[in-house]
């Protein structure tokens, strides 16, 4: 199914996030976490694409184990700035015969060593070429971008990255998975600016369910997202009580969630990075707000 149409549902949806092993040696680990997640019948599982293309086998062959195996829609990432036109044509062709409808199309971060490079000789420079190429393949894929609430990290300024989103939407991008966040506030001003930039197309809050202290900190060096001071007081009084944080962290991404859907959003995406105990627990804390 693609998930343009469950969003046009207009009912409320709640969904997961893998990732892929890195190597062979944890690939039963992450089918079982996977399979434990699916188990959960969420409107949809999205598996994230390793920027160096290392984990793009693995990508595939869970997202259509999600698909084929449990019956629940799949949404499968594709980046492309460190790989050449015909590997990311190949890689096109591959999620096409698997079968997969959705793709989030990425640039991916760029690798440090080329922070400073010439840019100009890439394939691929920015995530709106991925979605050209997704276009010009001929599959009818439903294809979702990202964007930043919190402005991405590499932009001057929120104007400009708005106006770049906005070019990405017209080039076929059809719905928008956001950053994670941990002020709402931040995620209603976004979207009444990008509303008013003429963005109309579904925008799916991510959210990040912080379960161990030491999350924090990677969390905001790869996000750069703003901790507000209730996030603080929380993870200073029980980040070091492992079981409590869990439990207060789930507790405040609940909390995050259920403000979303009262204030009009309709479908969530939960960072729920291959934990089915985090995932179970918040959705059984909104049973009843979804009616499972
Ligand atoms: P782009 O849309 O290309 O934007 C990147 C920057 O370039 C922005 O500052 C933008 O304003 C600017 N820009 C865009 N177009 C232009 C243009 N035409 N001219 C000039 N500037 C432009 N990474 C992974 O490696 N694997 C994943 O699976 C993955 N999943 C993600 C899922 C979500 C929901 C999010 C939010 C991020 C994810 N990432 C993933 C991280 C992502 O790859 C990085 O944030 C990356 O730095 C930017 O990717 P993008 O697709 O947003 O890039």
């Amino acid at each position: 199914m693609k998930l343009t149409e469950l969003f046009s549902r207009n009912q409320l949806s709640l969904s997961f996030e893998v990732f892929p092993p890195k190597n062979e040696t944890t690939f039963e680990s992450v089918k079982h976490a996977t399979e434990e997640i699916a188990r959960l019948h969420p409107s949809f599982m999205s598996v994230t694409y390793g920027a160096g293309g290392g984990t793009s086998r693995y990508t595939l062959d869970i997202a259509k184990q999600i698909k084929d195996l449990y019956d629940v829609p799949s949404l499968a990432h594709l980046t492309c700035v460190s790989s050449t036109r015909e590997t990311v044509r190949e890689r096109i062709r591959d999620i096409k015969s698997a079968g997969i409808q959705n793709v989030m199309a990425l640039r991916g971060d760029i690798p440090t060593e080329l922070q400073n490079a010439d840019r100009s000789h890439w394939d691929f420079r920015h995530a709106i070429e991925l979605i050209y190429e997704l276009k010009e393949s001929g599959a009818d894929f439903c294809i979702g971008g990202a964007c930043y609430p919190e402005i991405h990290p590499e932009s001057t300024n929120q104007k400009e990255d708005i106006l770049h989103l906005k070019e990405k939407v017209d080039a076929g991008c059809e719905f928008l998975t956001t950053q994670m966040f941990f002020d709402n506030n931040l995620l209603y001003n976004f979207l009444y600016k990008i509303r008013e930039a003429g963005i109309t197309v579904p925008i799916i809050p991510g959210i990040m369910p912080i379960t161990n202290a030491n999350q924090v900190e990677r969390a905001i060096k790869l996000s750069g997202s703003f901790m507000p001071q209730r996030f603080k007081s929380l993870v200073d009084k029980f980040g070091s009580d492992p079981a409590a944080m869990k439990q207060a962290g789930i507790a405040y991404a609940t909390d995050q969630i259920i403000d979303l859907y009262a204030n009009g959003i309709t479908g969530v995406h939960v960072y729920s990075m291959n934990k089915p105990d985090v995932a179970a627990k918040i959705q059984s804390n909104l049973s009843d707000i979804l009616g499972k």
